[in-house]
């Protein structure tokens, strides 16, 4: 972040303000640990903070402290709205363009409110004021870290904070293994439990929280997966039927593609997930190594992200998805196999 940027900041929140912090659509432990990170900092300096996601997101992130205080968009529009109307800062977090956060689109661009955008994805849209975008940053909540203490506050960073910075550092690096991962993540971490996150505890809360169902979802999602050893590629379908019969709830896909990234050889996996409601197969993509997958999204699935992890969607049926999905892949045939050391 700019020098003169961070007095700036610094100056517009000397005094109190009313805020509204907005992750993206589907929030993930990045979205609401950043966010509520910010709102405990901004509330503990006398700001009227709020916290707005588009939609609702998984039952294993709703522990988190301040999660009480989140509210949703979708089925809290009109307060949501007046809070919108009403405030003088909105901080956007963990995504970089308006889309990203579904039916909140037009409402965030019709806001004459001043935008602070802390993000670490590519290709960043330019409606914010004040822009923290970092793609080498492992997180968004390593980013806020980063932001508290540029304000010259990282003293300010307590027990509540420090959890919340963990939990979307811990989720957006899983669990501290993906290249993202350097030695100030580590460092960072460090600092956090020294300052009362419970390491142990968090993992647990968000990873030793399955249901019954949600592992027989995964042994089916596991016994669809195939694999097109050619490209070293492998990927996973689940049908609305399958995710029926194993009564999905949200969040109970997550981290499944990544299984299929686990198979020795295979550098790119993908998972196509139907939504009979939304009309849409949603796609998750992750690859090791130099292969872009947000370059791979944007080409071809109106998606993006990071290089090793990104989504998109189609409109297309399940079958036609994964067919136009293998219909790609000799395109990047040179791509796929130039780096055997991987
Ligand atoms: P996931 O596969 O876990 O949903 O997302 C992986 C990464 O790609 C995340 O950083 C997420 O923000 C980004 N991403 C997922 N879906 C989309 C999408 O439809 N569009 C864009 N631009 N980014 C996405
Ligand atoms: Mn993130």
């Amino acid at each position: 972040m700019k020098n003169e940027d961070i007095k700036s900041i610094k100056e517009l929140l000397a005094t109190p303000k009313n805020i509204v912090i907005v992750p993206h659509k589907n929030p993930d432990g990045d979205a609401i640990g950043s966010t509520l990170a910010l709102y405990h900092y901004l509330s503990k300096n006398k700001h009227q903070a709020k916290v707005i996601v588009p939609n609702d997101y998984p039952s294993f992130l709703k522990w988190i402290p301040g999660n009480e205080h989140i509210l949703k968009y979708d089925s809290q529009t009109e307060e949501c709205e007046a809070l919108i109307q009403a405030a003088d800062i909105i901080f956007t977090l963990d995504f970089n363009a308006f889309h990203r956060t579904g039916d909140m689109e037009s409402v965030l661009s019709q806001s004459a409110a001043l935008k602070i955008m802390i993000d670490h994805h590519q290709a960043p849209d330019d409606y914010a004021t004040y822009m923290f975008s970092d793609v080498s940053m492992s997180s968004t909540c390593e980013m806020v870290y980063h932001f508290i203490d540029y304000l010259g506050d990282r003293s300010q960073i307590d027990a509540t904070i420090a959890t919340c910075i963990y939990v979307g550092i811990m989720t957006d690096t899983g669990s501290f293994r993906f290249s993202s991962t350097t030695s100030k993540t580590h460092q960072i971490v460090a600092d956090l439990i020294d300052k009362g996150a419970n390491n142990s505890q968090i993992h647990n809360h968000v990873y030793d929280t399955n249901s019954y169902e949600r592992l027989q979802l995964l042994g089916q999602a596991l016994s669809n997966l195939e694999i097109i050893s050619g490209y070293r590629t492998a990927y996973i379908t689940l049908s609305q039927d399958e995710l029926n019969r194993y009564n999905y709830k949200k969040g109970d896909t997550e981290g499944v593609v990544n299984y299929a990234l686990s198979i020795n050889n295979i550098i790119f996996a993908a998972i196509f997930i139907e939504d009979k409601k939304e009309g849409i197969i949603k796609i998750s993509l992750r690859s090791k190594g130099d292969f872009s997958v947000n370059e791979f999204a944007r080409a071809h699935f109106n998606g993006g992200g990071h290089t090793n992890a990104a989504g998109g969607r189609t409109e297309l049926s399940l079958e036609d998805t994964v067919e136009k999905f293998i219909s790609i892949l000799p395109s990047y045939n040179d791509a796929l196999n130039h780096d055997e050391t991987i």
